[in-house]
C-alpha cells in the first residue's frame, strides 16, 4: 500500500493508554496533491481526549520516577526506529502534507534528532545551592517534571512539531498527549507505533485524532490534570488557547506565526543571498513559519539579486512530491491558494510588479505558482501579512537604519535574515532585530541544538537546546533551617 515497506505504519484509530482506540464515526484523509482520499480514520472527541489525560495522569508516577538513563534509553530506541522507517514515515508525510518526498524524509531526520538529542539532555538538568542570608539555613534548588503536558500541533510539519514538544516533554520526565491538525494525522499516529514498539510505556505518549478542534482543544487547555500547554500554529489562534489557558493558570508555550524579514545589503555575496532566499521561501511551499515573508534588498544590487532569483524560481519543479524530480509540492488546501492569490491580487492592484508565477497551476486544485512580485512595499497585503505560500515579494531599501525599521515594523518576531561580509553590520543588524531567530549569511537555521522560538505576537517558550527542556521543568526551592547548633 502506497508503497510502504511497513504497512503497520499507516494507522487509523487514535493511540490512548497504549491501545488503539476506535470512535463511532470516521473521516477522511485526503491527498492535497490530488484530492484522493488516503484512508478513513477514527473521529476521536472529548471523551476520548478526556481518557487521554487520564492515561497521561495515571502514568506520570511511574514515568517520572525512572532514572534520567531509563528514560534516555526507551527515547534512544524511539529515534533508531524513526530513522530506521525514514523512509516509510516520509512516505506518509508526503502523503498527508505535500511535500517532496526528500523534504518529507528530511523532516523525519529533523523530527528525530530532537530525540536524539533531548535523550541526552535529559541527563543533564541540573540544580543549584545558594548562598543563605543566615548560617543556620541551606538553599537549594531542584527540578522536577511540570506534569502532565498536553499540545496542538499543526499540519505543516506533521512530525517535526511533535517530536520537539514530545521529546523534550518526555526527557524531562513529564507525559503526553497530542492532539495534530486533522488535515495530517497519519505521521503522528505512526510516531506512536514506533513508540510503543520503541518500549515506550502505555500513557506516557497518547495521540488524539479528530475533528472537532475547539471541544478537543478546551479539553486539552482547561483540564485541571493537566500542567502545561503547548500549541505550534497561528497567533489568532495561539492567543485564544491562552485565554482558555489561563482559567487553570497553566504553564504555556506558544510556537506562532512569522513574517520574516530577508535582507541583502550591497556588500553581501549575491549568489549565496539567492540560495539562502530560495531555501527559507520555497521550502514546503512556502508554508512554513520560519519562511523569507518580505525580501528586502538595497538598491545598488536589486537588478543583479532580482535577475539571478528569479533564475533559480524558474527552475524550481512543480507536482505531487512522490514523483521524482518534484521540488515544489501543492499547497495544504485549495483555501490556502485562493487566500495567497488574495494577497497578490491586492497587492498588485496596490502597486506590486508581477514578474513571474501569480496565477493557479494546471498541476492541480492545490497549486500555486512559485511567485516573484517587484515594487513592493512594507505596508502592501503581501508584506503586512504572514504569507504562507510560495511568493516573494521584493522591497528595495537605501539605508541601513531604513531597513532595520521596517523589518521590525511589524507584530511577529520569530525568523530573520540578512546577508552582509561587514563584520561591523553584522552585529549592528543583528543586535538591532526584534526576532526570536537571526539567520547570518543562512537560509536554514533550526537544528536540534538550537533554541527554536519567537518574540513579540510570535509566542514564547523555546524548542531544541538545553534551554528547550525548561519549558518542560519547574523549578523548586528547598530551604533548610535548624542547621545552628
Ligand atoms: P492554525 O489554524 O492555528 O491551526 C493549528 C492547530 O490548531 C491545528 O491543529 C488546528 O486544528 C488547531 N486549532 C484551530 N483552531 C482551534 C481552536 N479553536 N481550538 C483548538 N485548536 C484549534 O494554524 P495552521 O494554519 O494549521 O498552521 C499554520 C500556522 O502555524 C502559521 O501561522 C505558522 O506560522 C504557524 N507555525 C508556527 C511554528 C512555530 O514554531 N512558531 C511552526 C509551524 C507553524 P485543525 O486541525 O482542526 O485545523
Amino acid at each position: 500500500m502506497y508503497g510502504l515497506k511497513d504497512k503497520q505504519l499507516l494507522k487509523n484509530f487514535s493511540y490512548i493508554n497504549g491501545s488503539w482506540h476506535s470512535s463511532a464515526t470516521e473521516f477522511s484523509i485526503t491527498n492535497p496533491a490530488n484530492g484522493a482520499e488516503i484512508i478513513k480514520v477514527s473521529n476521536a472527541g472529548v471523551v476520548e481526549t478526556k481518557l487521554a489525560v487520564k492515561a497521561a495522569k495515571d502514568a506520570l508516577a511511574m514515568w517520572s520516577a525512572k532514572s534520567a538513563n531509563q528514560r534516555a534509553s526507551l527515547l534512544r530506541n524511539w529515534f533508531d526506529l524513526m530513522m530506521e522507517n525514514q523512509e516509510d514515515l516520509g512516505r506518509i508525510l508526503t502523503l498527508e502534507q505535500g511535500k517532496p518526498l526528500a523534504e518529507a524524509k528530511g523532516e523525519i531526520g529533523y523530527g528525530a534528532s530532537f530525540i536524539e538529542w533531548f535523550a541526552e539532555e535529559g541527563k543533564r538538568v541540573y540544580g543549584d545551592t545558594i548562598a543563605a542570608p543566615s548560617n543556620d539555613k541551606r538553599i537549594m534548588v531542584i527540578k522536577q517534571p511540570v506534569g502532565v503536558v498536553a499540545s496542538i500541533t499543526p499540519w505543516n510539519f506533521p512530525n517535526a512539531m511533535i517530536a520537539r514538544k514530545a521529546a523534550a516533554a518526555l526527557a524531562a520526565g513529564c507525559t503526553f498527549v497530542v492532539r495534530p491538525a486533522k488535515q495530517t494525522p497519519l505521521s503522528a499516529l505512526a510516531m506512536a507505533e514506533l513508540a510503543e514498539r520503541a518500549g515506550i510505556p502505555a500513557g506516557v505518549f497518547n495521540v488524539v485524532v479528530g475533528e472537532d478542534a475547539r471541544g478537543m482543544g478546551e479539553v486539552l487547555t482547561q483540564h485541571p490534570d493537566i500542567a502545561k500547554f503547548t500549541f505550534t500554529g497561528s497567533t489568532p489562534v495561539g492567543k485564544s488557547l491562552l485565554k482558555q489557558c489561563a482559567t487553570s493558570v497553566k504553564k504555556v508555550s506558544m510556537e506562532l506565526g512569522g513574517n520574516a524579514p530577508f535582507i541583502v545589503f550591497e556588500d553581501a555575496d549575491i549568489d549565496a543571498a539567492v540560495q539562502g532566499a530560495m531555501a527559507s521561501k520555497y521550502r514546503n511551499a512556502g508554508q512554513t513559519c520560519v519562511c523569507t515573508n518580505r525580501i528586502f534588498v538595497q538598491q545598488a544590487v536589486l537588478a543583479q539579486f532580482t535577475e539571478k532569483f528569479a533564475q533559480a524560481v524558474s527552475e524550481l519543479s512543480m507536482g505531487d512530491g512522490l514523483v521524482d524530480g518534484v521540488t515544489m509540492g501543492p499547497m495544504i488546501s485549495a483555501q490556502a491558494v485562493s487566500d495567497v492569490e488574495s494577497l497578490v491580487t491586492q497587492s498588485i492592484a496596490a502597486g506590486a510588479t508581477l514578474i513571474s508565477g501569480g496565477k493557479k497551476d494546471t498541476a492541480g486544485d492545490n497549486f500555486y505558482q512559485a511567485t516573484i512580485l517587484t515594487n513592493v512595499t512594507n505596508d502592501m497585503p503581501i508584506a503586512a501579512n504572514e504569507i504562507f505560500g510560495p511568493v516573494a515579494p521584493i522591497i528595495a531599501f537605501e539605508t541601513e537604519e531604513e531597513v532595520i525599521a521596517m523589518a521590525n515594523d511589524t507584530e511577529y518576531g520569530l525568523a530573520a535574515y540578512f546577508y552582509s561580509r561587514d563584520i561591523g553590520r553584522i552585529w549592528r543588524v543583528a543586535e538591532g532585530l526584534e526576532f526570536g531567530m537571526v539567520g547570518i549569511n543562512e537560509g536554514i537555521i533550526s537544528n536540534a541544538a538550537a533554541p527554536f522560538g519567537g518574540v513579540k505576537q510570535s509566542g514564547n517558550g523555546r524548542e531544541g537546546s538545553k534551554y528547550g527542556l525548561d519549558d518542560y521543568l519547574e523549578i523548586k526551592y528547598l530551604c533548610m533551617g535548624g542547621l545552628d547548633k
